[in-house]
């Protein structure tokens, strides 16, 4: 058995690991500890707990049914402690199928920075053979190892045993923040009223959205929840409601601000006026504090001599019978190289599962090293990474978030994958698509195929998002012939 089970309900996914076995076998650091009291003694959640007794490992070591850190016992032929699991003769874990997950994160640790407000990961330097990898390697772990952090049933499971979450360590090496688990554990928010976004919070987001009565077919596709949920891997999200208004904010390094206007039936001007009285009095007078993603139709409703608008890349929307047809002689090029890629290769499709997860995440690091071989800017490489989290998530929780997903195999091997939403009944949102760059056509062919079965359910609009100021996303989604881009801007209030 290799599986992690934090409570009795829940039985999660492998934790991969990066030290082969013959490393630890070798190796005096692990499962043995200097001091009887040792604040780095493995934590046991109730069901692990359960398991290694069920294993052998007496009861009495647990001092705490309910989660504990394990009981040492004494080494008696030399100096220090042994965690009770661990054999001194063949140098193994007695119960290492079903050690905690503490111990199957190991090189690798859960800990707050050093004023305490915030979760990060990072590898224990302690490590002789995380000493000597390559930090190419080590980093490409870490990013393993958090999308892992990013499942919605571990950070539930994190919750009910905040003590996973250790202190922190001057030897352990940050690899990356954690902000999932920082928004559920850390300290009290700056405001008591301020949730943090979760999926639970989808269906109240969606009713937000009704009351403010804003969904048309030409709204920017940043009016739905998983346009948003996705990037809580990269930056806390929180909301509150006033006034049966919902207000989301997003806390990024610089200060607060708000990826969507107030949500609700209560007049615009007023629950902006409100919004900004609250930003400002987390951030200060910095010009961070700014609303994104109004739409055309509310600035009229804000024109007022304190505010000021910033227009922001739209999003182009598309007629979805001109890119399922793509006929005549404006796309020609796109369809030479559609029929290039369904002459030159044999391609299938199939509904986005689960266990896709790991040729899905290989497949991103390849297109992105791909993109990133390419006239890529330095913006466009943060982006990136940036994104690489933001596309985990989703294939962890795809379902949760509101997102319908497809892999494309091209000579069996997954070579695409596309994952929308509906925004309204006539307009297809595609959220993420990526396809193998190295097979011409290839992403030609997945953009029309998506746009030939949202029409089959009904779309009549495609929305394929913004291009981030990209001038290279510019020119192929204007190449598309967008029947509009919409207009969207920042706005900010200036300060007296
Ligand atoms: S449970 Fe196993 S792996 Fe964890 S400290 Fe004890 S002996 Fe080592």
């Amino acid at each position: 058995m290799n599986l992690i089970t934090v409570d009795s309900k829940q039985t999660m996914r492998v934790l991969p690991q990066l030290v082969p076995d013959t490393a630890c076998f070798r190796c005096d650091v692990c499962c043995r500890f200097p001091e009887v009291d040792s604040f780095l003694r493995p934590y046991f959640t109730s069901s692990e707990i359960n398991d290694a007794v069920a294993h052998g490992i007496p009861e009495s070591f647990f001092p705490d049914k309910s989660g504990t850190q394990v009981d040492l016992v004494k080494n008696t032929i030399g100096e220090g402690y042994f965690c009770p699991a661990f054999n001194s003769k063949s140098g193994r874990c007695g119960i290492y199928d079903v050690r905690p997950l503490d111990c199957q994160l190991y090189p690798l640790a859960l800990m707050w920075d050093a004023s305490g407000r915030e979760v990060l990961l990072g590898w224990d330097s302690k490590c002789p053979f995380m000493r000597d990898a390559p930090s190419s390697a080590i980093r490409e772990y870490g990013e393993r190892v958090a999308t892992f952090f990013a499942d919605e049933a571990i950070v539930e499971a994190i919750v009910a045993h905040p003590r996973l979450i250790g202190r922190f360590q001057e030897d352990v090496v940050v690899l990356k923040a954690l902000p999932h688990l920082t928004v559920r554990l850390g300290p009290e928010p700056v405001d008591p009223q301020l949730r943090p976004l979760t999926l639970s919070d989808a269906p109240r987001v969606a009713k937000a959205l009704e009351q403010a009565q804003v969904l048309r077919h030409d709204t920017p596709a940043a009016f739905a929840f998983p346009y948003h949920y996705i990037w809580t891997s990269l930056l806390p999200y929180w909301w509150m409601e006033s006034d049966h208004t919902l207000f989301l904010f997003a806390e990024s390094p610089d200060g607060w601000f708000m990826p969507l206007p107030p949500l609700g039936a209560r007049p615009l001007d007023q629950a902006v006026e409100q919004a900004f009285v609250l930003m400002r009095s987390w951030n200060g007078p910095s010009p961070v504090s700014r609303i994104e993603n109004v739409m055309a139709s509310q600035r009229n409703l804000l024109e007022c001599d304190g505010i000021q608008f910033r227009q922001k890349e739209g999003d182009y929307l598309y007629s979805v019978g001109a890119l399922a047809a793509l006929a005549g002689d404006h796309y020609k090029s796109q369809r030479a190289l559609c029929n290039r890629a369904a002459r030159e290769q044999a391609i299938t499709s199939v509904p986005y599962r689960a266990d896709y997860q790991a040729d899905c995440a290989l497949l991103y690091r390849r297109w992105a090293e791909q993109k990133r071989r390419g006239n890529l800017d330095q913006m466009g490489k943060l982006l990136l990474e940036d994104a690489e989290m933001a596309h985990a998530l989703v294939f962890q929780e795809h379902e949760r978030i509101g997102l319908s997903g497809t892999v494309l195999r091209v000579n069996h091997d997954i070579a695409a994958y596309t994952f929308g939403y509906w925004l309204t009944p006539q307009t297809w949102c595609i959220l993420l698509e990526v396809a193998d760059r190295s097979i011409p056509g290839l992403a030609q062919w997945v953009f029309r195929e998506t746009c030939r079965t949202a029409m089959s359910q009904g779309a009549v609009y495609i929305n394929a998002m913004d291009d981030a100021g990209l001038p290279g996303l510019r020119a192929a989604k204007l190449a598309y012939r967008p029947s509009a881009v919409l207009d969207a801007w920042v706005i900010t209030r200036m300060t007296t």
